[in-house]
């Protein structure tokens, strides 16, 4: 009945999530609330690694792109499950290594990693620095140089692949900021550069083609591509490429009218595209690596918050005022992302009337959820915000001095804090 196949509703007509009663635990940890459920974010891990074991035969490496939601809890698991981890920050590393992350199981993306960053990245042998440019190819190679080291690295390639989804998430497209083009030669030229040089070694390509993708061709076309630049290597370079990076990008349910295939499939038909183009290009098969995030946290999330304020404003609309908004959910006002709400007090309540979800920064732009259809809200009740699992606390900010929710990990009816709530103390801390 919700959009997150996780989620129920029980005898008092309270929204439930990992077997907790969303109201009691608004109570106990106070709104607004991340709520993360431990258990679905498992069984998403292993939907992946199992399908890459099954139909890769295990010669492939599962990461979690930490970028969709990174704390210590989220490695932790990440690591639990077997999977790799994708960051793309010295923060997000940091972050890695406090929660002992194995090194090796790291690849470092970004399109303007600092000479610190990839010190940081040398110096804690991470498993593989994905290059995006040459300057940063020079940097690496140097600083490798200085710490005795020979970098691991791929190259981020811009397959020049349509992924169709929102401009600010495609990034396949030549009109990138990341990574070499392959139309105008660019990714040719900065392999060959690499392979003189002493303290790299390229072992693999990467692309990512963007986020919240719901057709499997752009994956498949993108493989495609970049199995034909593997042959293009190896017959002008005598280059052989042991790995090939796929990135993520894989759709959640947001609403009712989102219809992500399911996960396993798109291994299942990506392996085959790559199994049918090394044969034809004669090239071996590559150990595949594939980054989902999104599809990985995003439906184990809830928000939970208090409406404190409804604003009917006749003929005009009728606004709904809860106690976050883009500070904890920053994803309307940057991409006009669609959600789904429920009252968690009155969670199997049919929807009645058209309301805006508002939060409570100063910005008209500030808005949850707009014109959505929604049973009678009032002043009080516990509304949920689902699948709000990624890209919200990663994305979060203090804007107007408002502290970070806390983050509650919920598993069979046990519910621990992940994240403190921060305190006002917390955001002075590093004032003067
Ligand atoms: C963001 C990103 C991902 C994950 O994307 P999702 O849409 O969250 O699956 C994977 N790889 C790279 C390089 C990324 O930048």
């Amino acid at each position: 009945m919700f959009v997150s196949k996780n989620l129920s509703v029980n005898g008092e007509n309270h929204l439930v999530i990992g077997k907790n009663d969303a109201v009691s635990l608004a109570k106990e940890f106070g709104t607004p609330l991340y709520v993360l459920d431990e258990d679905l974010v498992r069984e998403n891990c292993r939907t992946y690694k199992t399908a890459m074991d099954k139909y890769y035969g295990g010669r492939g490496l599962v990461l979690y792109a930490n970028k969709a939601l990174c704390t210590l809890f989220t490695c932790r698991i990440a690591a639990e499950e077997g999977l790799g981890l994708d960051v793309v920050s010295g923060g997000e590393l940091y972050t890695a290594i406090k929660a002992d992350f194995p090194m090796e199981k790291i690849c470092f993306h970004g399109n303007n990693k600092t000479a610190d960053e990839l010190e940081m990245a040398v110096e804690n042998n991470v498993g593989h620095i994905i290059v995006d440019n040459i300057y940063e190819l020079e940097r690496l190679n140097s600083i490798a140089a200085k710490h005795g080291k020979v970098q691991k690295i791929m190259f981020r390639i811009k397959p020049g692949v349509d992924a169709h989804t929102h401009s600010f998430v495609q990034t396949g497209q030549i009109d990138s900021k990341f990574g070499v083009a392959l139309e105008n030669g660019e990714a040719f030229e900065i392999i060959e550069r690499a392979v003189s040089m002493e303290n790299v070694k390229v072992t693999g390509v990467h692309c990512h083609i963007g986020s919240q993708i719901f057709d499997i061709d752009p994956f498949l076309k993108a493989a495609e591509v970049m199995m034909d630049f593997i042959g293009d290597l190896k017959d002008k370079l005598c280059l052989e490429i042991d790995e090939l990076n796929l990135g993520g990008g894989y759709g959640i349910r947001y609403t009712e009218s989102d219809d992500p295939i399911e996960y396993d499939e798109y291994i299942r038909h990506v392996s085959e595209v790559v199994k049918a183009m090394s044969e034809k290009r004669g090239v071996k098969l590559p150990f595949i690596y594939m980054e989902p995030g999104r599809s990985i946290v995003a439906s184990a999330g809830v928000t939970l918050y208090t409406v404190g304020g409804v604003k009917d404003i006749k003929n005009v609309r009728k606004y709904i005022s809860v106690d976050g908004g883009m500070c904890d959910n920053p994803r309307y006002i940057m991409y006009e992302s669609e959600y789904t709400a429920v009252v968690a007090n009155n969670a199997s309540a049919e929807p009645c009337e058209t309301v805006t979800i508002a939060g409570k920064c100063c910005e008209s732009g500030d808005i949850l959820l707009k014109d959505i259809k929604m049973p009678e809200i009032r002043v009080g009740d516990t509304l949920a915000v689902l699948a709000t699992g990624a890209y919200n606390y990663s994305m979060s900010s203090n804007y107007n001095r408002i502290p970070r929710p806390a983050m509650v990990a919920v598993s069979d009816g046990a519910a621990k804090v992940v994240v403190k709530r921060e305190t006002y103390e917390d955001l002075i801390r590093n004032d003067l």
